[in-house]
């Protein structure tokens, strides 16, 4: 079955519960969320009442709460630790996010590897490593490394270098990889043949270390390295190229998450284009129709 959704808000007064009733009205059977605004570090206490009641109606909509996923906030960087006190509030602010996730019930957590800004990639992937092994250390939740346009010097652009990381963490059972369609044409990657694609990652990582994957056009041609999200369908990579990777079997099991722009900074577009995902027909009317037009 399909395990379809996109990102979804969090809200202090109402938490899962929120996110949960804004996936829905998107048609989703699964979402993602960041326990906060997702550029900055600010959290609210968790309410388990909130988190009760979300669980009981996930019951209800036949919702699988062990593929909803959260992202961590893309402020905390691991891959730099020159200044050490930063570094630690990265590590630190990490480890409260993943007890708030612990307290919430989520199983997976997606982390942009970071940017090494300056001190080298190599001394980048060693910094993520020895941040992540401060972080899992007898966790229970797994991270899921995502796979970056490789803009400025984020770590991570490339397989291999996620691959490296993954071999330098201890608790190996619970370290893996979310794909975003979007940065891995931006860095460079051909993902129309998806399963020749797939293929490499299997040899490299494993295809088993998916956790997630996010769905998302770009506005620039492969190899741009820009990282600019796009709505399905309009941008370089294509309907058809996410159609296949969406609907690929050897990923069923992986839910995959839009994070395509709001229409006008405005309208989410989520609901259109889970819709026509799922009628598997590009809409070349689809921005008008979110913006209201139709
Ligand atoms: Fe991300
Ligand atoms: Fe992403
Ligand atoms: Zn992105």
């Amino acid at each position: 079955m399909l395990i379809l959704g996109s990102h979804v808000g969090f809200k202090k007064d109402t938490q899962l519960l929120g996110s949960l009733e804004e996936a829905l009205s998107y048609g989703a059977n699964t979402f993602m969320f960041y326990t906060g605004a997702p550029q900055n570090t600010k959290r609210y206490k968790i309410e388990d009442s909130l988190t009760r009641k979300a669980l009981e109606r996930m019951k209800e909509e036949k919702i699988d709460y062990s593929k909803v996923v959260v992202h961590a906030p893309y402020i905390v960087n691991l891959a730099n630790d020159t200044d050490l006190e930063k570094f630690m509030f990265a590590v630190n602010f990490l480890k409260e996010e993943l007890s708030r996730c612990k307290e919430l019930g989520i199983k997976k957590v997606i982390l942009h590897p970071g940017s090494h800004v300056g001190c080298g990639i190599e001394a980048g992937i060693k910094n993520i490593a020895k941040g992540l092994n401060m972080i899992l250390k007898d966790s229970d939740i797994t991270v899921l490394l995502e796979t970056m346009a490789g803009k400025g010097s984020e770590v991570g652009s490339k397989l291999e270098e996620i691959k490296q990381i993954i071999d330098l963490v201890e608790n190996k059972n619970h370290i893996g990889v979310c794909l975003d369609t979007c940065h891995l044409s931006d860095a460079g990657y051909d993902i129309s043949n998806f399963n020749k694609f797939l293929d490499a990652l299997d040899q490299l990582i494993g295809i088993d270390k998916i956790g997630c994957v996010h769905i998302n056009d770009s506005k620039n041609e492969r190899g741009s390295h820009k990282d600019r999200h796009e709505n399905i369908g309009f941008g370089h990579i294509g309907f058809d190229t996410l159609i296949d990777i969406i609907y690929n079997q050897r990923l069923e099991d992986v839910p995959k998450i839009l994070e395509t722009p709001y229409v006008d900074r405005e309208f989410p577009p989520y609901r259109y284009e889970i819709e026509m995902i799922k009628e598997k027909k590009f809409d070349p009317e689809l921005i008008d129709k979110i913006k209201g037009y139709e």
